[in-house]
């Protein structure tokens, strides 16, 4: 007997997953018992070596948020004010900010087309010798997978950022999305796949930078010599991470299980797909992302009032320039216009009991064969 669950305007699918207990509190109690909390505590390296040693990276460098992360890592890459960043339009707000906080200058670029992948075409008719660095952003911890970008950058010497913030365990050509490029930035806010509450990375093969946003985080160890804040990873939420990290795995597993179970409930040659990545990346499903070429405007309308808002419902999620404190950087980015006009995000985290993923997928069906219906000449 499957429970009768109804979804609506009203009482949405939750998106928000909340993991079950692991014995994160027992990682507490030992920092608790050591008496040091705050982001000098011993947890903190121990956190740092295992995010490194889960990603394959040479370094982890933890930080109170994801936006301080990408804050101190445009500040280690010597980005200052007046200087230029690249950032692509599909953006969110968090991802472009801290290139404002820089005093620097956001240059925002077109995605290729049905992409989360930097315009080539774009990206080179917007370099300029005061670009400074480009992000990068896997939206929905979808692959971005910029192999045609990245070698115009790095001949101008602009090197990439990842935004991962929502790309935990994402593979881009059989590589964790923010190991591939300079440096990745994670977010382990709530909403993330990891979750500390409030937190951050970084991550990269880069010593030297590694050391550089080191020391900028960590108010420049108290020596004097350079500038810095205090973006520190309390000791508590360190060890929430810890704990947590273990089982990072099975929930990217249960994620792909739930994201497979729903795109095979897609009805053949219908016009719902999946948005496109390439044969060697795997999404890490932070969200189902379907593409209604022809009618999403139909499409998102039809799943919010099942009770299936996709972001641009619930969130209002638009190109970065439709937002006025971006405005001002508006560009044409036709491409990024129709990726965000054309994608319903659907959420099939480990939280969604089978019950409730089941009725997605016949609404899913529903919403398909009555548009089906209504192309019918
Ligand atoms: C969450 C998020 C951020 C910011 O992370 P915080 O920890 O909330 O500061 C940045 N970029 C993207 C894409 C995000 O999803």
């Amino acid at each position: 007997m499957t429970p009768d669950i109804r979804f609506d305007t009203v009482h949405p699918v939750d998106d928000r997953y909340t993991p079950p207990a692991c014995g994160e509190l027992d990682e507490i109690t030992g920092v608790l018992a050591d008496g040091r909390l705050s982001g000098g505590a011993p947890v903190l390296e121990i956190y740092e070596l295992a995010l490194a040693g889960w990603f394959g990276a040479a370094r982890a460098v933890a930080v109170n948020s994801g936006t301080s992360a990408l804050h101190a890592t445009l500040i280690a890459l010597d980005v200052r004010a007046g200087d230029e960043v690249i950032v692509p339009a599909t953006a969110p707000l968090p991802t472009a900010m801290p290139i404002l906080t820089c005093g620097a200058v956001p240059v925002i670029v077109d995605t290729a087309p049905r992409s989360l992948a930097l315009d080539p075409a774009d990206v080179s008719a917007k370099l300029t010798s005061r670009t400074k660095a480009a992000i990068t952003l896997p939206l929905w911890g979808y692959p971005a997978d910029d192999a045609a970008a990245a070698p115009l950058l790095a001949a101008a010497g602009v090197p990439i950022i990842e935004d991962a913030c929502q790309a935990h365990g994402t593979k881009i050509r059989g590589r964790y999305a923010g190991t591939i490029h300079r440096a990745g930035c994670f977010s382990t806010h709530d909403r993330k796949l990891l979750a500390t509450g409030e937190g951050g990375f970084i991550l990269t093969d880069d010593e030297e930078l590694a050391e550089r946003i080191d020391f900028y985080t960590r108010l420049g160890h108290l020596k004097g010599h350079v500038h810095g804040v205090n973006y520190k990873l309390a000791g508590p939420l360190a060890a929430i991470g810890l704990r947590r990290l273990r089982g990072l795995q099975r929930q990217l597993q249960s994620r792909r299980a739930n994201a497979a179970q729903l795109l095979s409930a897609l009805p053949e040659g219908g016009t719902l797909a999946e948005l496109g990545y390439g044969q060697t990346d795997t999404p890490n499903y932070y969200n189902l992302v379907l593409t209604a070429e022809d009618s999403a405007e139909s499409f998102a309308g039809g799943f919010a009032c099942a009770g299936l808002p996709p972001d641009s419902v619930r969130y209002g999620y638009q190109p970065l320039y439709h937002r006025p404190i971006f405005a001002p950087y508006a560009t044409a980015c036709p491409n990024a216009e129709a990726l965000a006009a054309a994608t319903l995000q659907i959420p099939v985290h480990p939280g969604m009991p089978q019950a409730a993923l089941q009725w997605v997928a016949g609404r899913i069906r529903t919403l398909s064969a009555s548009h089906a219906e209504r192309q019918r000449p």
